[in-house]
């Protein structure tokens, strides 16, 4: 019998470790042959700590909100699969939330022990590396990717294809992998989750795109307020050295490749391609001009590709899977899947994987388990505070790029917010525009001052000191700020107020005409 614990900051932050300990004695205790393993998080978040009971012949128990005192009474138990009262899932009780998932970035997360490489090679890892050496083919490999459809999971979502293209047609022998783990968005956790939960299938994503690109250095630039992912990703990177599948010439192939992690200060701008590198530089974390792009001149001027985790995470299932596979997945200008964080006033608040395509009801309601306390849904925020926010009028739109941008808002990398009948969507808008605000690098000035000016504004209206003409101002200077940005930070931040007012608009009328 397996007993597998699941060890993320989600887990850990509900009373994991406790459980851990109070598994651990119990076992010693009755000198049991039970095989204690640690894991990442599953996404089932809401349930944790989860404690997951697996028997030989592969069936599988797991117990939600364990206490210390129930993982003994599950321990101690006969046949643990009779304690109905905490099972979450089982062969006979199957879970909604897992039930309707679809995972290749995911798929090992909450399933294998992420300090152990040998879990990992249990489930097929570096298997994907091994036959891209093989082959011996790096413009094969990028035409495989280009097959499959990757977009980029950070944002942007620019065919991954053309990136590696652009950088492996680059004449300087010097270049760079660099991967953003710099994930920044409030209630988004997705990039944690795999360095936490699955830390080797990204570090095979980098070592297959330096194999693509001709790079032989990869660098994580990870945020410093995520410790228990930049350990796990260093466990990885010494394991990964050990069994040869990073270093020097890997398997025997005169490919060599490494990976060093760079811990960031936590910015938000630092999600922005050129102000990562600068930070990476030493520099203050402050966007570039583009051109140059960074496949031209990137990191110390070299070549450099960009993805982020969940990107790379992707990779080593589509080479071993093939691109088709991946592309018959999801719709016609959107391949494969989507990691999104589910948070707010969702039932089931977690990290869920989904087939593009799927509308925001499903994910919200069949995954999700639809709203807490059975209150009324409202509003989704997609794409955190530089996405936008979609009303409940435009639920059944499928969760594709092109659909999410016509709605107003963006994919971003997969934060979903949910906003019940009780939310005021002018306060929302001005949360979301304080983050940018103070986020914002200071370069330009319609960022600087322009978000400034409509936080104001938002305050007043908030404290119901609004005035005639607001809705109007804030709309323009929204306008302005988005044409004169330099990047992403700035052309995007005014997109929470404007989509709230042009779905929400009666709300903010409400509170500038209709106070006492
Ligand atoms: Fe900095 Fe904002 Fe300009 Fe981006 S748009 S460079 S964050 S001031």
């Amino acid at each position: 019998m397996i007993i597998r614990i699941g060890i993320g900051s989600c887990g850990i932050a509900a009373g994991a470790l406790p459980v851990w300990e109070a598994v651990q004695e119990e076992i010693a205790d009755r000198g049991m042959s039970v095989e204690l393993e640690q894991t990442g998080c599953i996404g089932m978040c809401h349930h944790e700590p989860l404690l997951d009971v697996i028997y030989e012949d592969g069936r599988s128990y797991t117990f939600g909100h364990v206490t210390p005192e129930m993982a003994r009474e599950i321990v101690q138990a006969e046949n643990p699969a009779s304690l109905e009262k905490y099972l979450v899932s089982s062969p006979e009780k199957r879970n909604s939330f897992l039930d309707k998932q679809l995972r290749v970035a995911l798929r090992n997360c909450g399933i294998i022990d992420p300090e152990s490489i040998e879990d990992y090679i249990k489930e097929g890892g570096y298997q994907a590396l091994e036959k891209i050496i093989k082959e011996n083919d790096p413009e094969g490999l990028i035409e495989e990717i280009k097959i499959s459809g990757l977009r980029g999971r950070g944002g942007a979502g620019f065919p991954t294809w053309f990136k590696w293209n652009a950088t492996r047609q680059e004449k300087n022998p010097d270049k760079y992998v660099v991967c953003n783990a710099d994930e920044g968005d409030p209630g988004a956790f997705m990039d944690r989750s795999v360095l936490e939960g699955d830390p080797h299938s990204l570090l095979e994503g980098m070592a297959i795109a330096g194999y693509a690109i001709g790079a032989h250095t990869g660098i994580i630039y990870a945020r410093a307020e995520y410790p228990l992912a930049v350990k796990r990703a260093e466990i990885a990177i010494q394991q990964a050295r050990q069994k040869n599948y990073l270093g020097k010439n890997i398997m025997g192939s005169d490919f060599s490749f490494d990976i060093v992690i760079k811990q960031g200060a936590g910015a938000f701008v630092c999600g922005e391609e050129t102000a990562l590198i600068a930070s990476l530089e030493g520099e203050r974390g402050m966007p570039r001009l583009k051109p140059p792009f960074p496949s031209q001149r990137g990191y110390w001027q070299k070549p450099t590709n960009i993805n982020n985790v969940e990107t790379f995470a992707n990779v080593p299932w589509i080479i071993k899977e093939g691109g088709k596979a991946f592309a018959a997945m999801g719709t016609e200008d959107s391949k494969g899947t989507k990691v999104f964080a589910l948070a707010g006033k969702i039932k089931y608040g977690g990290l869920v994987e989904v087939p593009m395509g799927i509308s925001l009801r499903e994910i919200i309601f069949d995954v999700g388990g639809g709203i807490k306390d059975d209150k009324q849904f409202k509003a989704v925020q997609l794409g955190g505070p530089s996405g936008g926010c979609i009303p409940a009028s435009l639920m059944d739109t499928p969760v594709d790029y092109k659909s999410i941008n016509e709605t107003g808002a963006i994919m971003g990398s997969g934060g979903m917010i949910v906003m019940d009948e009780t939310t005021c969507m002018v306060d929302l808008a001005r949360y979301f525009l304080n983050f940018t605000q103070k986020e914002s690098c200071g370069k330009c000035v319609q960022c600087r001052i322009g978000t400034k000016r409509m936080l104001e504004i938002l305050e007043r209206i908030c404290r119901g000191e609004g005035q005639e003409g607001d809705i109007e101002l804030l709309e323009t200077l929204g306008h302005q700020i988005i044409d004169g940005s330099l990047c992403g930070l700035g052309q995007s931040a005014p997109n929470p107020v404007l989509t709230t007012i042009r779905y929400f608009r009666e709300e903010y009328e409400a509170h500038i005409y209709d106070r006492k």
